[in-house]
């Protein structure tokens, strides 16, 4: 190991890291992102609207959620190139996160546009629409769209 005396460290190696996340209790929305679809809830008991889905409302912490796709247009509210990419992204090419406000549903979506939109097509107010999509290899994930 790499052994610092100006900051009496020492480097460990690169460590690459692996979590299985437990999602049984949102299955609906990963299995609706392989159907192409886009899921969130609502909390029944407060009306408060969430984008990812949780299995427990984040303001009054009841469980008794209802699921609605995401399927009106929506306007991209902000955006950045991603030009840099972290270590865990090197095989992606440039990418664009994006949030986009959904007025119909009451959600903000963060979410990549999609590989192959022109950087110049990109801006502030631009009408998408969210997708679910499964990648080459195999992860299921979402996908701003432009809408026209
Ligand atoms: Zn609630």
């Amino acid at each position: 190991m790499a052994y610092d005396p100006r900051t009496g460290t020492i480097r460990s190696r690169t460590l690459s890291l692996t979590y299985e996340i437990p999602v049984s209790k949102i299955a609906k929305f990963w299995e609706a992102l392989g159907e192409g679809k886009v899921l969130a809830v609502r909390c029944r008991k407060c009306g408060r609207r969430m984008f990812p889905p949780q299995a427990v409302c984040d303001r009054c912490y009841s469980d008794d959620l209802e699921w609605f796709e995401i399927k009106s247009v929506g306007e991209v509210i902000a955006f950045t190139h991603i030009v840099v990419r972290p270590a865990s992204f090197q095989e992606n090419p440039v990418y664009t996160p994006a949030i986009a406000e959904f007025k119909e549903e009451g959600v903000r979506v963060l979410a990549w546009i999609a590989p192959g939109v022109p950087k110049r097509a990109i801006k502030v107010g631009m009408k998408v629409r969210v997708e679910g999509r499964v990648t080459e290899e195999g992860r299921r994930t979402w996908f701003l769209v432009p809408a026209e």
